[in-house]
């Protein structure tokens, strides 16, 4: 069972993960994200230089954030959890000391830090299940041994390692009776260092810890249903999607809806474990499940998402089709700095990606120094938005790519570039950012009938 920040940042919605994990019969996990807002904090604090004053401030905000949200009752539960609490903020402290002298902050101490915001949630919410009556400790996904490769900020779970370490702790304390809460969000490399998972990596925590002990479903608890079938600012009649695929799921995840972290199904996949997203306001309605299903509705597409700011970085090279490596040329120099990409799509004379509109410097910045060896000249087009459509019959059905340009074409949107068929189960184009509400209404309304 998988908590995210805002489940965690109140009195009202930690009395309802209580409840939610105490209704729940089976033996059970818990991993929890950092109290809403932490991550962000300390990612803010380290971004700049600061004074030792700023230092003694944030601990202070921090320390009484958490402290607000244990048990109001002076029980052993409360007790314990207090320590725990200064002894991580006393940790914290030093790190932070250390990277204001030094001003150097490495990927290592800097994930070690942003790991900060679980260890205390985790003691908080151990505290709070301890409290309501149940036997719960918080643990470390360091200490557990959740091994990861060393891409910092971005890190990958190596599960045979995970399964060997983790498996037997958290089986061995689950058979005893106790829930553990683990921290989400990071692991360990093999040398001994934290690693981070990204944003919402506290979805991934909770596959690789449903892997490990082999054993589902995995929930995720958020304050919302589940995916829909479009953002719901953009389309009114937006509705929940009951069933998708792992497939469908990560092509999802990584255009636009923010509901699961990209990686977050693969390792329940790859033990055919469903992921069921649960909304903590209202326990009782399904969500939506993921799992192998093959399920497709009559209407083909399931969701229709988007990412509201993207560029179209294009390179030309009249030779480009005879020249071998281009496109890994250009992606790799890209991956160099750090560049997100959509997607990539090539011609004979050039190779178009689509990248995050955050990214365009960094990108401008790789692509001048490939220029004369590979490629003759660049462009990068912003204003772009990319919207994605995701269903396991695009790739079947016959039809579907017109019916989704013909909608497009009526309300006069000009469609820039597309892609289709890297993945059966998604299309995704650009089109202008203005363009962007009336497209995504005008394709939910030819598929579902109406937005
Ligand atoms: N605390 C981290 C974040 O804000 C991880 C998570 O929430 O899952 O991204
Ligand atoms: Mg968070």
């Amino acid at each position: 069972m998988k908590f995210g920040g805002t489940c965690l940042g109140t009195e009202d919605a930690l009395r309802r993960v209580s409840r939610v994990v105490k209704s729940e019969k089976e033996k059970k996990v818990v991993t929890v994200s950092a109290a809403s807002g932490v991550t962000g904090s300390l990612k803010e604090f380290v971004a700049s230089p600061r004074q030792e004053k700023e230092i003694d401030d944030l601990l202070l905000r921090l320390k009484l954030r958490h402290v607000d949200l244990l048990p109001k009752r002076n029980g052993d539960a409360r007790k314990e959890a207090l320590e725990m609490i200064e002894k991580k903020i006393t940790k914290l402290d030093r790190l932070l000391y250390g990277v204001t002298y030094t001003e150097e902050l490495t990927p290592r101490t800097y994930d070690l830090i942003l790991s900060a915001g679980e260890r205390l949630s985790a003691v908080v919410v151990a505290a709070r299940l301890s409290h309501a009556g149940m036997d719960s400790v918080p643990m470390e996904t360091d200490a557990l041994g959740l091994v990861t490769n060393n891409e910092h900020f971005n890190a990958v779970a190596i599960l045979g390692e995970c399964e060997k370490n983790l498996g037997p702790t958290l089986k061995g304390a689950v058979d005893k009776g106790l829930i553990p809460v683990v921290t989400g969000f990071f692991g360990v490399t093999k040398n001994g260092h934290v690693s981070t998972f990204g944003r919402s990596g506290t979805d991934y925590t909770a596959s690789v810890i449903a892997h490990s002990v082999k054993s589902g479903p995995v929930e995720i608890w958020k304050e919302v249903d589940g995916f829909m079938s479009a953002d719901p600012r953009m389309v009114k009649k937006a509705f929940v999607i009951d069933r998708l695929s792992y497939e469908e799921a990560a092509e999802l995840a990584y255009f636009g809806a923010q509901v699961l972290h990209p990686r977050a199904v693969q390792p329940a996949r790859l033990r055919g474990i469903n992921v069921v997203i649960k909304n903590l306001y209202d326990a009782k309605s399904p969500g939506t499940i993921i799992g192998n299903s093959r399920a497709t509705r009559k209407d083909v597409i399931k969701s229709v998402s988007s990412v509201p700011k993207v560029a179209t970085l294009k390179v030309y090279d009249t030779g480009a089709g005879y020249k071998s490596g281009f496109l890994s040329d250009i992606t790799t120099c890209l991956a160099k700095e750090g560049v997100n990409l959509f997607s990539a799509t090539t011609s004979q004379t050039c190779a178009a990606v689509i990248i995050d509109d955050e990214d365009i410097y960094a990108a401008n910045r790789a692509v001048k120094s490939l220029m004369g060896g590979i490629g003759e000249s660049y462009e990068i087009e912003t204003g772009k938005a990319l919207v994605c459509t995701v269903g396991e019959g695009l790739g079947s059905t016959k039809g579907v790519a017109a019916r989704v340009f013909k909608a497009v074409a009526s309300k006069n949107v000009n469609v820039e570039l597309i892609s289709a068929g890297a993945s059966t189960v998604a299309y995704h184009f650009t089109v202008g950012q203005k363009d962007l509400k009336s497209t995504v209404v005008e394709i939910h309304k030819e598929f579902f009938g109406y937005a």
